[in-house]
This record gives structure tokens, C-alpha cells and sequence, in this order.
């Protein structure tokens, strides 16, 4: 269709600049014999166009011939043309000059530059639309507007009370509501309220879920996208999109913008390896968008990221993000609230939240989400109509080491040794003052892998964990081995995952909490990315990772050594609690202190 359009315009346009000439023949000839023609009378017409000169004669014959000759600057041709007679009826010869015809300017214009450029615009219309619906969507060659859709949630129903615990968060945020509420109040008095604030945490601890909460609470629009949504295919993509939603929010004002995962955009501009121009140009837009806007407006910046420590220096400084709200882990008392929150949206017996609490040290706000949710299944599945503490505790336990194997083929030889394994985990921990109660042991295998597990604990949350807490429970972690040894006299598999978690500990002691005599206080290794489960780099020679490796060995050995002599000295409850758990499968720690406080009370 646009190829034919094209030819069909050239020919046009061939036309009307080249008209062509009358198709009869002519005869050419020279001027003197024109000349000679005039003068003898024999020229009927003459025309003069385009430099050439063309007349008609009679011709020896007395027919009438058309002939062409070139034109020459001869100022007496008119005088000759008026004074020479002709066969025609006047007696004169008729003659005329045409002057080539000018298409007017207008129309020229319009030819040689409108329709050319609409062809143009019209092909690459098309192409840009095969282009687009080949990569999936997007804005192809767009210039200044991303042409993205933002939607702002103009009614976000999330207060603070759906977000439990993070007391510390809500405080900071709650002046945020305040100043959307009021910008006024603030502004009288000169104020200037922070432009950003940054939301800082490991992943599940409810960032999103704050940050969707200030809108509710403050009621004002939400302006909501995730720092990969800038990341586009082609270079200032990111940053129209950046300048797009600055804009809509400018519009919108009071209002809230929140950037999730800002690291995808943030990350420091230093990289080595050239960097990324789409990326940092992207970046450099949202610098100086936060900058331009008038902070009195009533626009808000939010942000999230679980690596802080990755964002450019440039984003923190004051005048930007420079409000650091950390969201931690939630303590005892955090996730009973949480939990709390989560179980009110499901029906419930009434539960005793502090177990579930107590056996959840170390989740996240995600974790216990699903938690509630699971157990909310099991009862389903169970046709139950409401949740009992069993089954938040089996749901924990779900989580935290998969589903039990109903149907695992384990010989009575392996339940045999899996018992005591398990028993050699908690008559350790037992036997060690400074070590957390045993909850629950069982020998149920798990989807996870673990053939059983022995949970232990806390009453409370601890902060600070002395050597001698993380030594015992290195013991106790050894504990499980040392009592195959002892029982079987022979070793298995089944410690794989002690040994893994005993010398991580045993690593940490030396490297980071100073807790060798060998090494004082040096700090050996530091961690990258510490809500991220985090990954540790040496900070040492290679020297002294190898006498680190030392180190760690020997405080393993100490510890498996200390496993051992318990274990041996109590050798009677270790046989009688493993018997007993080989018979129960699952035995609570109520259960098991039983058997131990028998035997030690004997003494
Ligand atoms: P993040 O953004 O920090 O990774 P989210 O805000 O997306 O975490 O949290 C995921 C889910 O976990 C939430 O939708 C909520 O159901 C639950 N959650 C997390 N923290 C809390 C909390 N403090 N109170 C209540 N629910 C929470
Ligand atoms: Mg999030
Ligand atoms: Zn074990």
C-alpha cells in the first residue's frame, strides 16, 4: 500500500514538473533554414518554448510540416517574423513565446515537501507499530513522554492498624501523615518537611505494606511503582517515565509517590564495568526531579529496598531520601501482634498466640502471614470450621521444615538411629544451663529432608548472645552425631545439616564477634548484603583464613567433645528417651524432661 503510494506521487509529481510535448512529428532543422522559411513566406506559426523553436511551414508538397529548431538570442526575429509574409489568411505569421508554467508555491511546496513528509510519517507510523507489537508493548522512539499509564490509587483502604508491631516506623511516618493532612500548618510557619523517606529492611517486614498505609491514613492519592518498571529497553525511557510520574503527581498534590525496590534504579553510579547508561540516566532523572519540586506542595517520596547499602551516596543526602525508617524483624511481641492481626481475618478458636510466637523466633511479617494461612488450610482440609493452636503449630512446622512425609520408608534400623540422633540434640541442650528448653522432638520425616528435628525455644528474644550461649549451641548442634557414636558406634548422613550450622556459628565467633583469644577483637570478615541473608567476604590474608580455619576446627572439636562427655555421663536417659520417642514418633518437651528429671533426681 505504501509502495504504490510512492510511485503513484512520482508520477504525479513527474507530470506537472516535465509536461510533455504534443506526440506529432517533428522535423528538426536548423535555424538558417527557419530563417530562410520566414522570408520566403512559407511559415504559417511559430512558437518559441523552452529554448527551442517550433513551426509550421508549408511544405513543397503544400502540406503543413511542424519542424523544431534551437532558439538563438536573435533580437531582430521579431521585426523579420512581423515583416515576412505567410500562407495564412491574415497574410501574417502568428507566433508566440510560452513561457514555461510555474506551479504555484504553494502547490510546490505542498509536493515537494508536505506530501513526502506525510509518506514518511506514514511508513514509519507503520513500522513503529510492527515494532511495538513485536518486543510486547512499550513506547517505541517516544520523545519527552513515556506514554505509560500511571495510575494513582486515589482510595487505599491500608491504615496503620493493618500493619502490627513497627512501632518505631509508624512514628516517624505518622508526621508524614500529618503533613498531608495539613501542608498548611507547616508552611506558615516555614517549615520543610522532609521530601523522602526510605524504607529500609530484610524482605517480608511489611515495607509495601507501610508505605500503601500512610496513603490510608493520610488520604491521599498513592502513586505506587517498582523501580524495575523504570528500567526500560532504550535509553531515556526510564527517565521520561520518571518525569511522566513526577508530573501526574505535581497534578495530583498532596499526595504520595512510592518507588518499591528502589535499588533497581539506585545503585551506586561507580561500577567498574561502564555502568548502565539507561539505568544511571534514569537515576540522574530522579535526582533531579526530587530536587525541582517545591517541597511545600505536599508530594511525599517513599521508597523501599532490602540493600541500603548498595543505593548511590547521592540519593541519601539531605534534600532527598534523607529520612531512614528501618523495618526489623518483628520480636516477641511483634509477631504476636502480627499474628494477631492475620488471625483476625480468619475464624478462629481462641489460640495461644505466645506459642506461635515463641516458636517463630526469626520470621517475618510475610512468614507469619502465611503461617495464619496455612493453618487456616489445614483446618479446611481437616473440615473444620476454625483454627485451633494445633494447627497454627503444625503450620509452623510446615513452614519452617516442609509437610510431613506421611508414608517415608524408613527401616526400623533408620527410626532406630533417627530417634537417637534427635535425643542426643536434646539431652544436650538439657543438660546446658545456658541453652534454650527443648519444645518438641519428633522423628516425622519432612518434605524438607530432615528425617526429624528437635526445636528448641526461647522464652523471650534475645538480643545479645554470650560465647557461652553460642559454644552450647555448637554442643548441642554436635550432640546428634556424638550420640550415634556412642549408641551405634558408627556414623551417618544425618548430621550433614548440624555440621553445616555448627561451623557457620563456630566461623562467626572467630571472624566477627571476637570471640577467639587468638584473634581479640579483629574483625576478620564483613557482610554484604545483611537482609539478604548476606554473604561474607575475608578481610585478611590468606595466611590467616588459614589459621582461622584453625580456629574454627578446634572450637568444633571442644564442642563435640563437651557433646560426647554429656551425653556418656547420662547414657540411661539418653537409651530411655529414644526408646520412648521410637515409640511415640512425636514427644513434647514437657515429656521429655520428664524422663530426664526422673533419671537426674535419682542421682
Ligand atoms: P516487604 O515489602 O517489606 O518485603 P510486604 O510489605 O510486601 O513486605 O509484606 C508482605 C506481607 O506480609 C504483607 O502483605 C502482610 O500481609 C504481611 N506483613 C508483613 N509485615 C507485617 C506487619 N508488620 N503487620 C502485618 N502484616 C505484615
Ligand atoms: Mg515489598
Ligand atoms: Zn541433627
Amino acid at each position: 500500500m505504501g509502495a504504490l503510494l510512492v510511485m503513484l506521487i512520482v508520477l504525479f509529481l513527474n507530470g506537472f514538473i516535465f509536461p510533455l510535448f504534443s506526440p506529432n512529428r517533428i522535423t528538426p532543422t536548423d535555424y538558417g533554414a527557419f530563417i530562410e522559411r520566414v522570408d520566403s513566406g512559407q511559415v504559417k506559426e511559430v512558437m518559441i518554448k523552452n529554448g527551442q523553436i517550433y513551426f509550421t511551414a508549408l511544405t513543397d508538397g503544400g502540406k503543413t510540416a511542424t519542424y523544431r529548431t534551437g532558439a538563438i538570442d536573435d533580437p531582430q526575429l521579431v521585426d523579420r517574423l512581423l515583416a515576412a509574409g505567410s500562407p495564412n489568411e491574415s497574410g501574417k505569421i502568428s507566433f508566440t513565446q510560452i513561457v514555461p508554467q510555474e506551479n504555484s508555491p504553494i502547490l510546490n511546496f505542498i509536493l515537494m515537501w508536505v506530501l513526502p513528509g506525510l509518506l514518511f510519517y506514514m511508513l514509519w507510523k507503520q513500522a513503529s507499530r510492527s515494532l511495538q507489537s513485536r518486543m510486547g508493548g512499550g513506547n517505541f522512539l517516544s520523545f519527552g513522554n513515556s506514554g505509560a499509564r500511571i495510575y494513582a490509587d486515589s482510595d487505599v483502604k491500608t491504615t496503620f492498624a493493618d500493619v502490627a508491631g513497627q512501632d518505631e516506623a509508624k512514628e516517624a511516618l505518622s508526621e508524614i501523615v500529618d503533613f498531608l493532612h495539613s501542608p498548611s500548618k507547616y508552611s506558615e510557619i516555614g517549615a520543610l518537611l522532609p521530601k523522602g523517606a526510605l524504607l529500609v529492611g530484610p524482605p517480608g517486614t511489611g515495607k509495601t505494606l507501610i508505605a500503601r498505609a500512610v496513603a490510608g491514613e493520610a488520604r491521599v492519592p498513592f502513586f505506587a511503582m517498582s523501580g524495575s518498571e523504570f528500567v526500560q529497553m532504550f535509553v531515556g525511557m526510564g527517565a521520561a517515565k520518571v518525569r511522566d510520574l513526577f508530573k501526574q503527581a505535581g497534578e495530583k498534590a498532596p499526595c504520595i509517590i512510592f518507588i518499591d525496590e528502589i535499588d533497581a534504579i539506585g545503585k551506586r553510579r561507580d561500577s567498574a564495568l561502564g555502568g548502565n547508561d539507561e539505568r544511571e540516566q534514569t537515576l540522574n532523572q530522579l535526582l533531579t526531579e526530587m530536587d525541582g519540586f517545591d517541597g511545600r506542595k505536599g508530594v511525599v517520596i517513599l521508597a523501599a529496598t532490602n540493600r541500603p547499602e548498595s543505593l548511590d551516596k547521592a540519593l541519601l543526602r539531605p534534600g532527598r531520601f534523607d529520612r531512614r525508617i528501618q523495618m526489623e524483624l518483628p520480636d516477641l511481641e511483634g509477631r504476636k501482634a502480627i499474628l494477631k492481626v492475620h488471625l483476625a481475618k480468619v475464624k478462629h478458636d481462641s489460640v495461644d498466640l505466645s506459642i506461635v510466637a515463641q516458636a517463630t523466633a526469626g520470621s517475618s511479617g510475610a512468614e507469619l502471614a502465611n503461617i495464619v494461612n496455612e493453618a487456616a488450610l489445614r483446618a479446611v482440609r481437616q473440615g473444620r470450621h476454625k483454627v485451633t493452636t494445633a494447627d497454627l503449630e503444625e503450620s509452623v512446622e510446615t513452614v519452617m521444615a516442609g509437610a510431613q512425609k506421611k508414608h517415608a520408608v524408613l527401616t526400623p534400623e533408620e527410626k532406630r538411629i533417627v530417634a537417637c540422633h534427635e535425643i542426643g540434640h536434646a539431652l544436650v541442650a538439657a543438660m546446658q544451663t545456658a541453652s534454650a528448653p527443648v519444645h518438641k522432638i519428633t522423628i516425622i520425616p519432612r518434605t524438607s529432608g530432615a528425617l526429624g528435628y528437635t526445636m528448641q525455644v526461647d522464652e523471650g528474644d534475645q538480643m545479645l548472645l554470650s560465647r557461652e550461649n553460642l559454644f552450647n549451641r555448637i554442643a548441642t548442634l554436635t550432640g546428634g552425631r556424638s550420640a550415634e557414636e556412642l549408641v551405634f558406634g558408627s556414623i551417618t548422613t544425618g548430621a550433614s545439616n548440624d555440621i553445616e550450622q555448627a561451623t557457620k556459628l563456630a566461623r562467626a565467633m572467630v571472624t566477627r564477634f571476637g570471640m577467639s583469644d587468638r584473634y581479640d577483637m579483629m574483625g576478620l570478615e564483613t557482610v554484604n548484603n545483611a537482609y539478604l541473608g548476606g554473604d561474607n567476604s575475608l578481610t585478611c590474608s590468606s595466611e590467616t583464613a588459614a589459621e582461622i580455619d584453625r580456629e574454627v576446627l578446634r572450637i568444633v572439636k571442644e564442642a563435640h567433645e563437651k557433646a560426647r562427655g554429656i551425653l556418656s555421663s547420662h547414657r540411661a536417659i539418653l537409651d530411655e528417651a529414644a526408646a520412648f520417642l521410637l515409640q511415640r514418633e512425636t514427644i513434647s518437651g514437657e515429656e521429655f524432661m520428664r524422663i530426664v528429671r526422673k533419671h537426674t533426681a535419682a542421682e
